[in-house]
């Protein structure tokens, strides 16, 4: 079977798609919901060849080779547009999965695409600015936590309504805060709008290790002689106030 992450990813996968996995590693997601029944066909997508090979080899193994096509490129350039309906990309940094989707949707391989399953490892509110800006709805959000590391998964959905699904989405004045409504916003894309209004033990165990890995980072910095040393240090305490804050308002 397939780990608490991936199993949670391949559940936001809409029953029925055309699955691409960009960035798939050991192919084991597709493999899984093509064997499972889930999804009909589907793509894996790798850059690096070691992987490609060891992946190709397996798909074929398992007799899933004419179902599953494993093909080497640079995220979405191994996909046709209108090929798939759903991406999947996991295990990234945030950055990196919001330029792959960017690259993506300028060269047409989005066209088509109803659902994007994304797990990023850091730097996930890139993935929820990216998503906001380009009018798809974020419609899920989970957390998951594996080997001791939480992970933030992602679903979102190209709907007509989205920028207005999203605009309530992102109204931030559930948060009992006194702050600025555009630093209530900013709040939301960095912690999850839909994980800060059903808050839970995973969002709490989550946010309690960001919290030790910022008093790491603060701590780091005051043996640090650099110039700049005290204003990063300001700056980093601030993050974890605030982060406190809000964790604290939503008791
Ligand atoms: N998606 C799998 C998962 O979640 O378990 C594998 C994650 S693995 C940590 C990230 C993979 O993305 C690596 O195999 C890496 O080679 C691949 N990758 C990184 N940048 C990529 C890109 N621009 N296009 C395709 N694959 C990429």
């Amino acid at each position: 079977g397939l780990s608490r992450r991936l199993s949670a990813i391949a559940d936001l996968v809409p029953p029925g798609a055309r699955v691409a996995d960009i960035g798939s590693d050991h192919a084991l997601l597709p493999a899984w919901l093509v064997s499972a029944g889930k999804s009909p066909c589907a793509v894996a997508g790798e850059v690096r060849d070691g992987p490609l090979k060891a992946s190709a080899a397996r798909i074929e193994a398992d007799g899933l080779a004419d179902r599953v096509a494993v093909r080497k490129g640079d995220g979405l350039a191994v996909v046709a547009p209108g090929e798939v309906d759903c991406v999947v990309i996991a295990g990234m940094g945030g950055a990196l999965i919001a330029s792959i989707l960017e690259a993506g949707a300028a060269a047409g391989k989005l066209e088509g695409v109803r659902t994007l399953v994304l797990q990023p490892n850091v730097g996930e509110d890139l993935v929820r600015r990216w998503l906001l800006d380009k009018g798809w709805y974020l419609a899920v959000e989970r957390i998951v936590e594996e080997d001791g590391r939480w992970y933030e998964i992602l679903a979102a959905q190209r709907l007509p309504d989205a920028d207005g699904l999203n605009a309530a989405l992102y109204d931030a004045s559930f948060l009992k805060l006194d702050r600025p409504a555009e630093r209530k916003k900013e709040l939301l894309l960095r912690m999850g709008p839909w994980l800060l209004r059903q808050p839970d033990e995973r969002l709490a165990g989550k946010w309690r290790s960001e919290l030790e890995k910022l008093a790491f980072i603060s701590r780091q910095i005051e043996r640090s002689d650099s110039p700049d040393a005290a204003r990063r240090r300001q700056e980093v305490l601030e993050e974890i106030k605030l982060i406190g804050e809000v964790m604290a308002c939503l008791q």
